[in-house]
């Protein structure tokens, strides 16, 4: 393993991200080459210092009162309103494909002649 499949890998190492059999590979490197040493160790310091600041903010910022009841209601499949949709559009479909040719023709027809008197409305 050289030094720049190191750099690529030191993160994932230190976040135990790394395939199965790499760790012995990366530790192995790490005691030979004091340029991954150094690197490795200012990950860690840079990890340790973000996690710092989170928690440091975390404690400083609490949510309103009735945030979590704000994101239940979102979360909640009746009030999504795409719940039912792709039911409508079947059966919708099914209704149509039922209904006799002259009535489909019919419908096509006004659709038509509809469209047509919105084209000319907004032409003219
Ligand atoms: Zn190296």
């Amino acid at each position: 393993m050289n030094c720049d499949n190191m750099k690529q890998l030191l993160i994932s190492y230190h976040n135990n991200e790394v395939d199965p059999g790499e760790p012995d590979a990366i530790k192995a490197h790490l005691e030979t080459c004091p340029d991954c040493q150094l690197e490795h160790r200012s990950i860690i310091d840079v990890q340790s210092k973000f996690k710092q600041v989170l928690s440091t903010t975390a404690e400083l910022v609490s949510p309103p009162p009735d945030a979590w009841l704000a994101i239940q209601g979102r979360l909640d499949p009746n009030r999504n309103r795409f719940a039912g949709l792709t039911e409508r559009i079947a059966r919708a479909t099914r209704n149509f494909l039922d209904t006799p040719v002259w009535q489909k023709r019919l419908v096509g027809s006004l659709t038509a002649l509809t469209t047509l008197a919105l084209v000319a409305t907004v032409i003219l």
